[in-house]
């Protein structure tokens, strides 16, 4: 029997639903920007064109930034882009300092993440945590002129981050925190003023004796080994060590105990800027080889002008524009408030896997010249290896998405 009665509207414009799907940038693709958003663009690709690329070869040869570049992206207010003016910062969106992530990583991925790492992780520590106090004492300096680091990781705890061992103390007389042990693997840790440090109060209490601090280098930080690396590698990576630091009690971030979950919410918007960097390292990458291909000429012709050559170039262009909605998609998703954890584990995962294809096709499209290091080529592919690895490896993104492709299915 067929139920009589004016059918259910499978798809339906009433003001409820227009509102329940309503964002601030419209009904537009995932890759519209604000006027703003579009101004900053801009003119981040004039500075990486004009004062990075210049630099970008001999930095990777010597394995150290230019602190003309760290002095740089402060003066254009590249170090503070969420930061309130008040607080010495643009006041920019989430997506503005993904477009600067992205734009950076065109030129160079170390620049790149010097500016992630101080931006989506240290900056945005202090600005949703921290208190008042501490807010109103280092975000002006971040923004102004010192550099920040993320210590989490240590020699025995990578991927469980959380079996940490450097530890934390109250001193005696109530005043300090006092901080013992070495955290590995510290990305601007070199050139680093501030760092955020993970440290446990109690082990018997798992993660849960886990807390969050604001740590000045003056107050005994020591930086130890700089690893030398595949990649990135004017990105300075090393070994902190604690010992004895006396941190004063009110450095301690949000609650004691509440670091863990610090953590955890903070390296998702982290993954949505190692996204833009891999999606900017393919597109770099891709820019270069494909003039590159219409510039050479074999059997009297260009080589871009073979279909096999085009094919791939396609191809190529499909990966990086599919990356880069995943990655714009995240972002928007955390400016509107909504769960973005899924999105950023997967802009994360087939940013760094794209990067890796793009930058080696890369090198192919371009032949011999693309495997030698004065082309520029190859510093991509090398530079992407990366992507897999920080802020949670690929196997941990899968096993993030995997989780919450099971609760939405309703199968856990
Ligand atoms: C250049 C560089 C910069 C870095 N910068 C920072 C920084 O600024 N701050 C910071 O705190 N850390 C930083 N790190 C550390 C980085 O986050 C860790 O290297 C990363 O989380 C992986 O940890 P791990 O190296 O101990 O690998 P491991 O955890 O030992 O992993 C080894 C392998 O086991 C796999 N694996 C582990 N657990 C599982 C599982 N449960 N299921 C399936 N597979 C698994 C991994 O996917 C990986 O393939 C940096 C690392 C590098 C190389």
């Amino acid at each position: 029997m067929v139920a009589t009665g004016p059918a259910a509207r499978l798809f339906s414009s009433t003001p409820l639903r227009r509102s329940e799907f309503e964002n601030p940038f419209g009904p537009n693709s995932l890759a519209k920007v604000t006027e703003e958003e579009e101004m900053l663009r801009d003119a981040v690709r004039r500075f990486a064109e004009e004062v990075i690329q210049p630099r970008v070869e001999s930095m990777d040869e010597a394995e150290k930034m230019d602190p003309e570049i760290i002095k740089g992206l402060f003066e254009q207010g590249l170090m503070g882009i969420e930061t309130s003016e008040e607080h010495g910062g643009a006041a920019g969106s989430f997506t503005a300092a993904i477009i600067v992530i992205e734009e950076l990583a065109k030129v160079d991925a170390s620049v790149s993440v010097l500016c992630d790492v101080h931006n989506t992780l240290v900056d945005t520590v202090i600005r949703k945590y921290a208190s008042k106090h501490l807010q109103d004492k280092y975000l002006p300096q971040l923004s102004e002129s010192k550099l920040g680091s993320f210590c989490l990781s240590e020699p025995s705890s990578g991927s469980d981050a959380f079996a940490m061992k450097t530890s934390c103390r109250k001193s005696d007389d109530g005043k300090h925190w006092v901080l013992n042990g070495s955290k590995m693997w510290i990305t601007n840790s070199a050139e680093a003023e501030f760092f955020i440090v993970f440290a446990q109060g109690d082990p018997s209490k798992g993660y849960k004796g886990i807390s969050a601090f604001a740590v000045e280098k003056d107050m005994g930080v020591e930086i130890a080994k700089k690893e030398k690396k595949l990649g990135i590698r004017a990105s300075s990576t090393c070994t902190v060590n604690f010992d004895e630091v006396k941190v004063p009690v009110e450095n301690l971030i949000g609650e004691e105990g509440k670091g863990y979950k610090i953590a955890i919410e903070i390296l998702n918007e982290g993954r949505v800027g190692i996204g833009a960097q891999m999606v900017g390292i393919a597109q770099g990458a891709f820019d270069k080889a494909v003039r590159y291909a219409y510039e050479r000429k074999q059997f009297g012709k260009s080589v871009a002008s073979f279909q096999g050559m085009q094919f791939q170039i396609a191809e190529a262009a499909v990966q990086i524009e599919a990356a880069r909605n995943l990655v714009y998609n995240a972002a928007r998703r955390k400016e509107e408030g909504r769960p973005f954890t899924k999105e950023a584990a997967m802009a994360k995962l087939y940013g760094s896997q794209i990067a890796e294809s793009v930058s080696s096709l890369a090198i192919e499209l371009c032949g011999g010249i693309g495997f030698t290091r004065e082309s520029g080529i190859e510093k991509y592919y090398r530079d992407s290896k990366i992507g897999a690895i920080y802020e949670g490896t690929s196997n941990i993104q899968k096993q993030t998405i995997f989780k919450l492709v099971e609760g939405e299915m309703g199968l856990k």
